[in-house]
């Protein structure tokens, strides 16, 4: 039988590492990170990594992937895998990779990722195709807006022009989407698909913890104008949610679409860790704004298991984890094809 002391499981030093490579751990792997200059310390700290592997710089990961080959290493990808590699280059990550690369493409191309979604029976924000069309609330996102900084938002298309005046001039300024702008309580879900079980499961749900936006009730409204703070989104942190039961056969569902959905636009589908990322409105609709497909940082919370992988597994299951556990299992089946790609 084929053992899992051949293989050791990897990523990189950001994001999420700190679960994927405990859980790693946890299943009986080896672990290696790749970590930036000066980056090193939780990973030493935490006691996570058999073995770190230092880059200056995370986009210099393909002059480090050939010890990853020799090590017979699984790149376990996360949200800084895909932003420092960048989704274009991600076809040519040669070492064994965790996941459907191809799905990527789906996920960080807007026009795709809505065609997907919208195949799948999701509810979605409407989107405006111009300024002049704007007739309610918007919220203007700048394509690669790394962690919602710089999003802005508008009610009219002077409103529009006003505030995208500074942006005017200033790198892929002119690449953006004008997504309506849903009054609700955020609400991501986390869920893992796995190709051996065949199953989904729900691992848990957060909502992201943003600087200035979630401050801005901490000001009267009065100051808000006065001073003229203006809301901007950018991720500092999450906070655990639990959500209402009533609405967790729902939350399956849509799970399920999006899975079957995707086996029709690539190749192996998408499987593994992946995140609905929306808003619930009070009329309990939820319209989801994005996909996330891999492990999202809203499962760090779980790092001893949440709600839900508990009622599950009756073992703390992190995400990391259970990603480790997917890759254990398909080892020993004989199956580790089923969860590369
Ligand atoms: P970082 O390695 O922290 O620079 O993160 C890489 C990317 O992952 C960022 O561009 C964010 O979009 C996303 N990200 C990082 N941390 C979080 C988080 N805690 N919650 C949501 N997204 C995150
Ligand atoms: P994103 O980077 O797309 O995950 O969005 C970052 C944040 O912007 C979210 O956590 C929400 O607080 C907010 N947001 C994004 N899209 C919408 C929307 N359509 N309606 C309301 N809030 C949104």
């Amino acid at each position: 039988m084929a053992n899992i002391k051949d293989y050791k499981i990897a990523t990189l030093g950001s994001h999420t590492a700190l679960q994927i490579l405990k859980g790693a751990k946890d299943e009986g792997f080896k672990t290696i990170c790749i970590c930036e200059k000066g980056k090193t310390k939780p990973y030493e700290s935490y006691n996570v990594a058999d073995e770190i592997i230092v880059v200056d710089k995370f986009k210099d990961y393909f002059e480090i992937e050939q010890q990853l080959i020799d090590q017979n290493a699984i790149i376990i990808p996360h949200g800084s895998f895909v932003a420092y590699i960048g989704a274009e280059k991600m076809m040519d990550v040669k070492a064994m990779h965790y996941g459907t690369k191809g799905i990527l493409e789906w996920e960080s191309d807007r026009t795709k990722e809505r065609k997907w979604l919208l195949d799948a029976d999701i509810k979605l924000p409407k989107i405006f195709e111009k300024p002049e069309d704007i007739d309610r609330p918007v919220i203007i996102k700048f394509h690669g807006a790394h962690g919602g900084k710089g999003y802005f938002i508008a009610n009219t298309p002077e409103e529009f022009y006003e505030r995208y005046k500074k942006y005017e001039g200033k790198e892929g300024h002119e690449d953006y989407v004008l997504q309506e702008y849903i009054v609700g309580v955020p609400v991501y879900s986390h869920y893992f698909y796995s190709p051996v079980t065949g199953e989904l499961e729900i691992m848990g749900f957060d909502k992201r913890y943003e600087s200035n936006a979630d401050s801005i009730g901490r000001v009267a409204a009065k100051d808000q104008v006065d001073v003229g703070i203006e809301t901007t989104y950018t991720i500092t942190g999450n906070v655990p949610i639990v959500l209402r039961e009533s609405l967790l056969p729902q939350i399956f569902e849509m799970g399920q679409n999006v899975v079957d959905a995707s086996k029709k636009i690539v190749d192996g589908g998408l499987f593994g860790p992946f995140c609905l990322e929306g808003i619930i409105d009070p009329e309990l609709n939820y319209f989801v704004f994005e996909i996330s497909a891999r492990i999202v940082a809203g499962t760090n919370p779980y790092v001893n298991g949440s709600p839900y992988t508990w009622l599950r597994y009756n073992e703390p299951m992190s995400t990391g984890r259970r990603v480790a556990r997917d890759i254990k299992e398909a080892i020993e089946k004989n199956e580790l094809e089923k969860v590369l790609g």
